[in-house]
């Protein structure tokens, strides 16, 4: 019982925390937590369902690519002289970003 209250909290509190900053990896923790309360609440389709979601976006979060190419945006997780989504040369900024885009239109 104490298990799904915190769960509970936690899932309002990390709810909040997507609707003021989304990232990855709040949404893959709001997934486990949600993942916790299925299970809890024995909801078999349900857990299912998130752990298709989990797997997902722990395969994204994973491979999220570290490199983004200034010309496409194709984002590689090691570095390329020559991206592979346009073939641009030197397109690659050599710092690592945080799945952030640096440029464009942002809210
Ligand atoms: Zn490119």
């Amino acid at each position: 019982m104490m298990q799904i209250r915190g769960a509970q909290a936690t899932e309002a509190m990390l709810v909040e925390v997507m609707q003021h900053s989304p990232s990855l990896s709040a949404l893959s923790k709001l997934a486990q937590t949600r993942l916790v309360l299925a299970e809890s609440n024995g909801s078999p389709e349900r857990v299912s369902d998130l752990q298709a979601t989990l797997g997902l976006l722990k395969q994204r979060t994973t491979s999220l690519a570290r490199y983004t190419c200034g010309n496409c945006g194709f984002r590689a997780r090691r570095f390329y002289w020559q991206c592979p989504g346009c073939n641009h040369w030197e397109a690659y900024s050599p710092r690592r970003s945080e799945g952030a885009v640096p440029s464009g239109p942002s809210m």
